[in-house]
């Protein structure tokens, strides 16, 4: 690619304007800073040109554009991506926003779905006709990104990963095919799609298999002091480890907020929580939990039944966009016990907001062969993470830092592969621990059939080059 350009002139934009009937948005134009802007604020980048296609050849024609003026090229959904890969600095962003559609097909339990749409466009479309597609936990997700890695929410371990729910994918490639990938149409391209999907084109529309689903969760938390985490976690691990598919289920540390719950002197110190949701009748609710009460007493405890589509939204405004942000993940079958007690020590210690789980996986999850797709590492037990949340740049390197820090406590207890949606390190030895060797091989095959240039970098990558296994942006 040439030499990017800091600015576009205007006459090109216009160009670009008139080639397609969607929105072009120029550093002049209004609007600029709020279509630039990411969920994660660290990522402070300013695109040359953001463009709104509105269909599949429109896509297109915004390809061709970026790679006539050599512009880097950045694809977004719901702009969520923790290391900010859906924009770039000087280069061209795909803003799929004008893309949202979402439609379902009661008789066939389908839904076709728009590559810009949220997640909670689809939770919603679904809910409609009692059906449900598993996604993620916060509904201004984007399908896309969230899909593309592979998806991991409240429903998987009964329903498998959102890429266990999708029939086909529309997508155009960096030469400005429109392709269809599917168990039989291009049936090498759908494996790569499901866990790595990113690399290969941007994805127009989603095909997803939907479930049906009566619409309300039996939900409980439990809170713990730091000092009883181990005890906490072996409880957990068990039950865990048998769980009904229809509970899924969550170990944290964290700090303490002053609530009524907390007693004061523990106000802002660790704390050790277990959540959990159950998609089953509310009447089994607390027999299908409780093994999780044979461990130590809680300090409190809270469980209640509520409406699917409030809780898929519950977190939307606390989780908002413009917090600044970094993550790290990493699978595991069990932490072992020195581990827990660092980690309380460490989330005691962090910079900013920092905390530490486990969400159990298995259930449908581990019942799909390793390489039925890209996704990585399906037989472990746990995914777990750190993760940091702060507002002052100041605090950017040691959080990175502290979040790293905790990783590394784990570091001995981890399995084959990570989840690539929760990390935000990038780079060649990043790519190879998300997938293994096997894969990022099987991958990199596949790079170089369909972006061979490797256009589609924003990303974790995964290069085209033969001589090396992994490329970063
Ligand atoms: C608040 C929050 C909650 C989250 N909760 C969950 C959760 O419950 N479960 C879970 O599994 N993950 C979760 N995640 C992680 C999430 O899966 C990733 O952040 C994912 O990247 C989000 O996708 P997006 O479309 O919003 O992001 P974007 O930043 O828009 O895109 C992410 C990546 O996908 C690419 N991309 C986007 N759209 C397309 C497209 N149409 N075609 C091709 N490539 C595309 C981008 O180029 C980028 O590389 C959460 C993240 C956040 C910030």
């Amino acid at each position: 690619m040439a030499d990017r350009p800091a600015t576009l002139h205007a006459r090109t934009l216009d160009q670009l304007g008139r080639s397609i009937g969607g929105q072009v948005i120029g550093p002049a134009d209004a609007g600029y800073d709020e279509a630039r802007r990411l969920w994660n604020a660290v990522h402070d980048l300013r695109p040359a040109v953001i463009a709104r296609p509105r269909t599949g050849q429109e896509v297109a024609t915004v390809i061709a554009f970026g790679r006539e003026h050599g512009l880097e090229i950045a694809v977004r959904s719901g702009g969520h991506s923790p290391a900010g890969h859906s924009g770039v600095e000087g280069g061209l962003v795909v803003d799929m926003s004008a893309m949202r559609g979402v439609t379902v097909d009661p008789a066939t339990r389908r839904a076709r779905v728009d590559g810009g749409a949220l997640l909670g466009e689809l939770d919603v479309a679904a809910q409609a006709h009692g059906l449900v597609c598993p996604v993620g936990v916060v509904g201004h997700t984007g399908v896309a990104g969230l899909t593309l890695g592979g998806g991991v929410g409240r429903l998987q371990r009964g329903f498998g990963l959102t890429i266990d729910n999708v029939g086909a994918i529309e997508l155009v490639t960096a030469d400005g095919r429109q392709v269809r990938a599917s168990v039989t149409e291009e049936p090498e391209l759908f494996w790569g799609m499901r866990g790595a999907g990113w690399n290969f084109g941007i994805v127009t529309a989603f095909e997803l298999r939907l479930q049906p689903f009566g619409g309300s969760l039996n939900r409980g938390i439990s809170l713990y002091r730091g000092r009883d985490a181990e005890a906490v976690w072996t409880t957990f691990r068990d039950y865990a480890l048998r769980a009904p598919d229809s509970v899924s289920l969550i170990f944290g540390i964290d700090r303490a907020g002053s609530t009524v719950d907390i007693p004061e002197e523990l106000a802002g110190r660790p704390i050790v929580y277990v959540a959990w949701n159950h998609s089953g009748r509310p009447e089994d609710a607390e027999r299908d939990t409780a093994g999780l009460r044979a461990g130590p007493t809680p300090l409190s405890t809270t469980s209640a039944s509520a409406a699917y589509l409030d809780v898929q939204t519950a977190h939307d405004l606390v989780l908002g966009f413009g917090r600044r942000s970094f993550i790290k993940g990493a699978n595991a079958d069990d932490i072992r016990p020195t581990a827990l007690a660092d980690l309380v020590e460490l989330v005691g210690t962090a910079p900013g907001e920092g905390s530490f789980s486990a969400t159990a996986m298995g259930g449908a999850i581990a019942r799909v062969a390793e390489d039925a797709t890209a996704f990585a590492g399906r037989s472990a037990a746990f995914d777990l993470s750190a993760d940091a949340t702060w507002d002052d740049p100041a605090l950017d390197a040691a959080s990175r830092d502290w979040v790293r820090r905790a990783m590394d406590v784990v570091e001995p207890d981890t399995t084959l592969g990570r989840y690539a949606n929760e990390n935000a390190d990038v780079g060649p030895e990043e790519t190879r621990l998300l997938y293994g060797d096997a894969k990022v091989a099987r991958l990199a095959e596949l790079k170089r059939a369909w972006d061979p240039d490797n256009v589609f970098r924003r990303n974790h990558n995964v290069s085209p080059a033969p001589a090396r296994a992994a490329d970063v942006d």
